[in-house]
């Protein structure tokens, strides 16, 4: 199938478990993640109107972006993975919306720079749903205090929750302790969901799922 029919399949898929659901279509946000995919899978991407894609390493975003964003005023590109201290200025030329605040750390030198800059860009903070010791996020037993430092001391635009859930488990408990604690935390964001999982978190609450390989078809390396 062609990266256009992947697209209006998923959107098929989305529409369904939304009606099965009790959601509404348009809450559900589709990211188009485009790492480690082709650029002209990317195009074909935008050739059927997607606007709206998720990279995890910043070099690689500039790369995939950097001359095409400019072309097109509505796209919006999200950071998934991790940032590192150091890249958090050339992130911010590129993307709109950080979803990996997950240490004080960044939450700290990220809003230095913002203020510096004198703007501010959506975050979700990322919560280490699973408690893993090898997984980056927040334990969900600190999100309360997390995310009054980042709102408080960091003056970061925090409007939601993104997680990863273990992999080789069920996803759903996890989506659902996600849900509870956006839900406790009046934060109206929930980035949850990837190809194999997207309909579950779609009946938990989730306003942005995170795709790949079920648009894109198999990542290079
Ligand atoms: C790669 C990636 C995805 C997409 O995963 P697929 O299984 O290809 O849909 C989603 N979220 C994050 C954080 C990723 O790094």
């Amino acid at each position: 199938m062609t990266t256009q029919e992947n697209l209006n399949q998923i959107h098929e898929e989305i529409n369904q478990a939304a009606l099965k659901w009790g959601r509404k279509s348009r809450d559900i946000n589709l990211i188009a993640v485009s790492k480690r995919q082709s650029q002209d899978k990317i195009q074909a991407a935008l050739n059927a109107g997607h606007r709206l894609f998720g990279e995890n390493k910043v070099q690689e975003a500039i790369l995939h972006w950097g001359d095409i964003k400019p072309l097109y005023p509505d796209l919006k590109l999200h950071l998934i993975g991790a940032l590192q201290t150091n890249k958090i200025k050339e992130a911010l030329k590129i993307f709109d919306l950080i979803e990996t605040i997950d240490r004080e750390k960044l939450a700290h030198k990220l809003g230095n720079e913002l203020k510096a800059q004198n703007r501010s860009i959506p975050c979700f903070i990322q919560v280490n749903i699973g408690d893993e010791e090898q997984k980056s996020g927040i334990p969900p037993q600190d999100i309360t205090d997390f995310l009054g430092f980042c709102r408080n001391d960091c003056s970061l635009d925090i409007r939601g929750l993104m997680c990863i859930p273990p992999a080789d488990e069920p996803a759903t408990m996890y989506f659902s302790l996600l849900q509870k604690m956006a839900r406790e935390h009046d934060l109206p964001e929930l980035s949850m969901g990837m190809s194999s999982d997207f309909e579950q978190a779609i009946a938990l609450g989730a306003s942005y799922i995170r795709v790949g390989t079920a648009i894109f078809g198999d990542r290079k390396g």
